[in-house]
């Protein structure tokens, strides 16, 4: 399968002493689903961050194929003045937007709210259906289903997996249970205690 995601040898720090990647590549393909877990700070949110480049790392190379992403704060990926439709359709063309609609369990009136009028899980799920109506080759999630409650969760990746046709997804989460359930490799990020250098797999 094709490629979507090819990160090689990349290194990487914030400041002089400590390492947050060196040397760590990956690969992702399409159909797959890789998850990155780890303990809090120990750089998975600055790995999203070298893949959509508001980062250079120091070596190394990062190429990707066209992508979108999820965050774990839905408030802070919409922009509170306009409503959540007009925030979707400024960069998908909505096609096939009422069954995913449905899957979600989203309602239309939802679309047609500004942000903060909705929950943060329901708010979370118009940040997912945004994401998927873009038909990205890459999908990133960093702790998407945080915001949402324990059955909503499951039931969200289940609809991600039932999308991943032609797409790669990368899932940063904290869940392990969830990783294990959805992912084809799990990839643990961690720093020594000695130097702090994360230890890459
Ligand atoms: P995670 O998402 O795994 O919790 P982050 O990628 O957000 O971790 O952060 C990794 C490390 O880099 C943390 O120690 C954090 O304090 C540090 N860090 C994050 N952003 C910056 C920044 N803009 N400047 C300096 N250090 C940062
Ligand atoms: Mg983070």
């Amino acid at each position: 399968m094709k490629s979507v995601l090819d990160i090689e040898n990349i290194s990487f720090r914030y400041s002089k002493d400590i390492a947050i990647f060196d040397n760590f590549s990956l690969t992702l393909r399409e159909g797959e689903i890789k998850a990155i877990v780890g303990p809090s700070g120990v750089g998975k949110s600055t790995l999203f961050e070298l893949i959509l480049g508001h980062r250079k790392p120091s070596h190394g190379m990062i190429r990707s194929e066209s992508y979108s992403q999820v965050f774990q704060d839905p408030y802070s990926s919409f922009h509170p003045t306009y409503t959540v439709r007009e925030q979707i359709m400024e960069v998908t063309s909505m096609q096939g937007y009422e069954s995913l609609l449905v899957q979600m369990g989203l309602e239309e009136a939802f679309l047609d709210s500004l942000p903060h009028k909705l929950s943060g899980g329901q708010l979370q799920r118009c940040s997912i259906l945004r994401a998927l109506l873009m038909k990205p080759k890459l999908l990133l999630l960093d702790e998407p289903t945080s915001a949402l409650d324990n059955l909503n969760q499951l039931d969200i990746m289940k609809l991600i997996v039932s999308h991943i046709e032609g797409m790669g997804v990368l899932l940063i989460t904290h869940d392990g249970d969830l990783a294990r359930w959805c992912a084809d490799e799990i990839i643990t990020l961690k720093y020594s205690e000695t130097d702090k250098i994360p230890l890459q797999p």
